[in-house]
């Protein structure tokens, strides 16, 4: 089987991401994939977080019932910074015989060479990358073929969506309507919750 790994903090889960993720199934022809969100993410400094089980109950509620989308508590479990190593290192226990992929969007590839033993997990997964941005496909190759030399890197070719969490928080705080970045059942919980005010 072909497995993708998608980490991140999901600070909420927005159609971006499934984005990546569906493109990801279907570019990379993975079998499953599996979100997990982080507890504590190497790449952001800030404290805006809502709790890690609300930002996994969202996950939950994007990828409906989905037979090929699993939700991961792996890295909520662990009191330590969340590094990706960790992680592939898990799923290569638990999947030994199948194909891993660590799914990022193309923001993420730009520094990958700064994550922590980027190198260990080039040696475990193939690294696979959605772009997030209109014409950055040169960029994104250019940069693929350096870190070339550590392990398999795969660029998709679909056009990007461009969406973030930061700019949904921000929305939210204002009071904006964000349903059409959002899965609807997402936007109920996050109203339920009184989430991002
Ligand atoms: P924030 O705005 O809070 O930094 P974010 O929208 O960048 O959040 P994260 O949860 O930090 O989302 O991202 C997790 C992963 O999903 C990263 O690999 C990131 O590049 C990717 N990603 C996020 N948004 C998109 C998008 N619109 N298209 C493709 N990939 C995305």
């Amino acid at each position: 089987m072909k497995i993708g790994i998608y980490g991140g903090s999901f600070n909420p889960v927005h159609n971006g991401h499934m984005h990546l993720a569906e493109t990801a199934l279907k570019e990379f022809e993975l079998d499953m994939i599996f979100f997990v969100p982080c507890r504590i993410s190497p790449h952001r400094f800030d404290g805006d977080y809502v709790s890690g089980k609300d930002r996994l109950e969202m996950l939950r509620l994007a990828c409906g019932d989905n037979p090929k989308f699993q939700v991961s508590g792996y890295e909520l479990e662990n009191e330590r910074t969340s590094y990706s190593i960790y992680t592939v290192e898990y799923f290569k226990k638990k999947f030994p015989d199948d194909e891993l992929y660590l799914l990022v969007g193309s923001d993420m590839l730009l520094y990958f060479e700064k994550w922590y033993r980027f190198e260990d997990i080039l040696k475990n997964v193939t690294l696979a990358v959605v772009s997030r941005t209109d014409g950055d496909r040169d960029i994104l190759l250019e940069k693929a073929e350096k870190l070339g030399e550590y392990g398999r890197i795969t660029i998709g070719k679909s056009a990007p969506l461009m969406v973030s969490s930061t700019e949904i928080r921000k929305k939210i705080a204002k009071n904006e309507n964000c349903s059409c970045y959002l899965d609807k059942n997402v936007v109920q919980y996050i109203r339920m919750g009184n989430l991002y005010r």
